[in-house]
């Protein structure tokens, strides 16, 4: 969360700062704000809101200077206003910080004691007073560790110092960092997407770690203030994945990408020739492990419980869940012989990190799925499963669900297979179905208008239930999940069978319940339970499969059919009227699609 941008160049650098932050803002946008050093002093603009309001607020063509950092903020101390904004200055230094101080409170009394003055409500403003104060009696490496060993949380930072005018300082801890290398300049970025219009080449900042960024040199250290080397990437370029086209947003953009996500997905793990799956490099024999333990936030955790059905059912492994911000602080029974595998479509998410981090510290299998390869999980995990399916920048995750469920799918027939859990016939059967299944997806996303005309019945209805059984119960979660991110409506999901233990008495004349009753070995049972519900007075969205059988329930609102497949594949299929609706009915408020109130991409604060 949040999008951090420094630039040190032989050139004016605003322009480019503001450029930067308008692709960061995916990451935080409640306020955005930019400093510059100019003629021996610092520069600071911020405002409340967008990019754009900063722009409308100021003439920052006349904002002047070679040296500059820029923010967008998702507020944790103080609310989103411009005094809160990033960046923080003192007479000396200016800050942007990404991340939580976790001492902020101790150490600001500690500061105020020492005559220093504080003009937000934020975590971050300890960070300025620390380095001015540090600086008054140290060197630039010294003062920068001591600092740095004195935070507590999780940080990536951005500085700029009037007094030795030609560097920038970036350091990290928890939260993402990147250097970025351009002809008589060199960046700091919250991630390669901000860099990628400046630069190709990257350099990832390790935990612990911090820079010195010129114009014409870049330095690194590590968190004793040791010099150290790093690796240059060079990231392969495709700027079209950057931009919307033309779709009205980014989210209609990344709905519609879905079949080429899976055939992306398939192109890498399946072996055509042979119909295979290839998992290369998968470093441990398939005995040495007897079960998985699956680890995400949100959405990823969606793909986590959605995989829990498909090993259950594929493989003989026993399979637990977990979501990663309640696994991090809980007494774990680590398990030599268990897989754990860490889904998050950024790779940077905080808390599925730490939950990383404490398997890898017992010395687990660790393995991550994953989006971004170049990122921290990717990096610190065993093994990586990438889910290839490009730069997703609606807030909203729709294709790297999708990516994430399609890999773990893969998984699990794979190990499911190699164990003989599942006969060659039938493992040929599963392997040609998922061959399909792009053609599917791209069936399914025609079905539009129906869903365009029912979804203004869910923003306007005080709160709405999505029911699923089985292989359907994830994808009800990650529906009412959409639904809920986009429209602001509140939307539940439930197994079907769950509801006559309590959440029946929701049920009210008319409300909108959406009942996914795909005609897998649940499909009875789940009709059952729509009846209940209709019996009640819910309007029911039926999303079933296509079927010569009738279906046998009278008084269904609506009925969407999406097309046949096994019963394993459903749930892709299914996904996809859910993603549109919640799309639909957020466009009908006129609401931010991309950027929903209060959330941000990429969480990396806990
Ligand atoms: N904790 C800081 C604040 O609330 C930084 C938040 C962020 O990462 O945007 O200002």
């Amino acid at each position: 969360m949040c999008g951090i941008i420094g630039i040190s160049s032989n050139k004016s650098v605003s322009a480019n700062i503001i450029n930067s932050l308008k692709k960061l803002e995916y990451r935080g946008y409640d306020s955005a704000g930019v400093a510059t050093l100019f003629d021996g002093e610092i520069n600071e603009v911020k405002s409340e809101g967008r990019v754009d309001n900063l722009e409308q607020n100021f003439d920052l063509k006349s904002l002047k200077g070679n040296i500059g950092i820029g923010h967008v903020r998702w507020a944790t101390h103080g609310i989103p206003n411009s005094i809160n904004a990033h960046p923080h200055s003192s007479d000396n230094v200016s800050v942007v910080h990404n991340g939580i101080i976790e001492n902020s409170t101790i150490l600001k009394k500690h500061l105020i004691n020492k005559g220093h003055t504080f003009k937000s409500q934020t975590d971050t403003e300890v960070i300025v007073h620390l380095i001015t104060e540090n600086l008054k009696t140290m060197e630039l490496e010294e003062a920068i560790t001591k600092t740095l060993k004195q935070l507590h949380g999780s940080f990536a930072l951005g500085i700029i110092f009037k007094d030795i005018p030609d560097l920038i300082v970036g350091a990290r801890r928890g939260s993402p960092l990147a250097v970025g290398y351009g002809p008589n300049e060199n960046y700091l970025g919250s991630d390669s997407y901000a860099l990628k219009s400046m630069t190709n080449k990257i350099t990832y900042l390790d935990d612990g770690e911090f820079c010195i960024v010129k114009k014409d040199q870049v330095h690194f250290y590590n968190q004793e203030g040791k010099k150290i080397n790093k690796k240059i990437l060079e990231l392969s370029s495709n700027e079209s994945n950057y931009d919307k086209g033309d779709f009205k947003h980014f989210m209609a953009k990344e709905i519609e990408e879905q079949p080429l996500t899976v055939k992306t997905g398939i192109k890498e793990y399946l072996d055509n020739v042979n119909n295979e799956i290839n998992i290369f490099n998968f470093p441990w024999k398939i005995n040495e492990i007897k079960s998985v333990t699956l680890i995400g936030c949100g959405t990823a955790y969606h793909s986590c419980l959605m995989a829990k059905y498909w090993f259950e059912e594929l493989t003989s492994l026993d399979v637990n869940i977990d979501i990663a911000s309640e696994f991090r602080y809980r007494k774990n029974r680590f398990k030599k012989d268990s897989l754990y595998i860490f889904v998050s479509q950024s790779g940077e998410t905080a808390d599925t990190y730490a939950a990383l981090d404490l398997c890898n510290k017992n010395n687990m299998k660790t393995c991550a799925v994953v989006n971004v390869i170049e990122s921290s999980i990717a990096r610190d995990s065993n093994f990586v499963l990438p889910i290839h399916c490009g730069p997703e920048i609606g807030v909203a995750s729709t294709k790297a669900f999708l990516g994430q469920i399609l890999v773990l799918y893969i998984l699990a027939l794979k190990i499911g297979s190699l164990s003989g859990q599942i006969d060659k016939k039938n493992y040929q059967v599963k392997i040609k179905d998922l061959k399909n299944l792009p053609s599917l997806i791209e069936k399914t996303l025609l079905i539009d208008n129906d869903i365009q005309a029912i979804s203004s019945t869910f923003n306007e209805a005080k709160g709405s239930m999505f029911l699923g059984r089985g292989f359907s119960f994830p994808i009800a979660l990650e529906g009412a999940l959409k639904l809920k991110e986009l429209s602001y409506v509140h939307a539940e999901g439930y197994p079907a069978g769950e509801m006559k233990h309590g959440p029946l008495a929701l049920i009210e004349e008319g409300m909108p319940v959406v009942v996914l009753a795909p005609r897998d070995s649940y499909y009875k049972k789940t009709i059952s339970n729509m009846q209940e519900v209709i019996a009640r007075g819910a309007k029911v969205l039926l999303i079933t499969n296509k079927s010569k059988d009738e279906i046998f329930s009278e008084n269904i609102w609506e009925t969407i059919e999406v097309e046949n497949t096994n019963d394993d594949l459903l749930p892709f299929l299914l996904t996809i009227p859910l993603q549109k609706l919640a799309y639909y009915s957020a466009l009908k408020m006129g609401y931010d699609i991309d950027k929903p109130r209060n959330l941000a991409k990429s969480v990396t604060v806990e």
